[in-house]
């Protein structure tokens, strides 16, 4: 297994929901977790009913016991990175916002995945829970990583359509006080590379990957953030630790086909 830069196995702990299918969400998250070397934990805020074609239901835990999930986990175990996931309504958001406050010295390197929509189309946040995570939760985050539709969200605009605008996007959620950002060029047009752009204090970079074309890209936002988290604690910065998971994704991308999992957008292969 790799080892942490002191010696040590890092401890990621993902604060996300069920997906049954196993594509994303928390089992996605574990699963990434361990393929590159992180001890898994793991923070559930809601359940969903979902398959590859979609989410027929969603079930969210009490606030209560979202916050005494985080408070009994952090009382005991050391936790290298965070990352934050699937939220589903603006109470789990408040909730998880004041736990990162409660325990802003135990639950360091906190990537947020701000995950809105499923690419089958299903909501998994409710719309007023949007301005919420932009107030609370990106002061929060050592890193945010929205796709196109997610940061227009954010910021109350419509989707990048240049490289120039996701340029401005990138820079006006940086605005907003998160120090990093990765805008994922997924959901762009381009069908021969998915760029993503990389802005931190240093400046912008693109980072460029082959598009792989396959039908089978469920959890693929869930295992980009969750690798991040992973290899934060075994990487010197945040723009290696980000290179080393757009990696990992392209990989488990070009592999997805191999598996036979639903009928529908299947999961990534890990
Ligand atoms: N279900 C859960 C629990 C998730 O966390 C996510 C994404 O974060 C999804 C479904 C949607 O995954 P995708 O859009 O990759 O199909």
């Amino acid at each position: 297994m790799t080892t942490h830069v002191s010696g040590q196995v890092p401890v990621a702990l993902t604060i996300a929901t069920s997906d049954p299918s196993g594509g994303a969400g928390i089992q996605a998250d574990l699963k990434t977790f361990s393929a590159l070397g992180a001890y898994g934990t793991a923070v559930l805020v809601a359940l969903t009913a979902q398959n590859t074609r979609g989410v027929t239901g969603i079930h969210v835990l009490p606030t209560e016991f979202i916050a005494e999930q985080v408070d009994t986990l952090v009382s005991d175990v050391r936790v290298d990175a965070v990352k934050i996931g699937m939220l589903a309504d603006a109470t789990v958001v408040h909730t998880v916002a004041e736990a990162l406050r409660r325990h802003r010295d135990r639950l360091p390197s906190v990537v947020l995945d701000p995950v809105m929509v499923a690419s089958s189309g299903d909501r998994l946040l409710t719309e007023d829970a949007v301005a919420l995570v932009r107030t609370e939760l990106l002061p929060l985050a050592g890193l945010v990583t929205p796709n196109l539709p997610e940061a227009a969200a954010l910021l109350g605009t419509s989707p990048a359509r240049t490289p120039a605008e996701v340029e401005r996007q990138a820079a006006e959620l940086r605005a907003l006080g998160v120090p990093r950002v990765l805008l994922k060029g997924g959901h762009g047009d381009d069908p021969e590379e998915s760029a993503d752009l990389y802005l931190d204090a240093d400046g912008a970079e693109w980072l460029r990957a082959p598009r792989i074309h396959t039908r089978h890209t469920h959890g693929t936002g869930c295992t980009l953030s969750s690798a991040i988290a992973a290899l934060r604690p075994q990487r010197p910065d945040w723009r290696t630790a980000v290179v080393g998971a757009k990696d990992y994704l392209t990989a488990a991308l070009a592999a997805a086909d191999s598996l036979d999992v639903g009928g529908g957008h299947g999961p990534v292969h890990h």
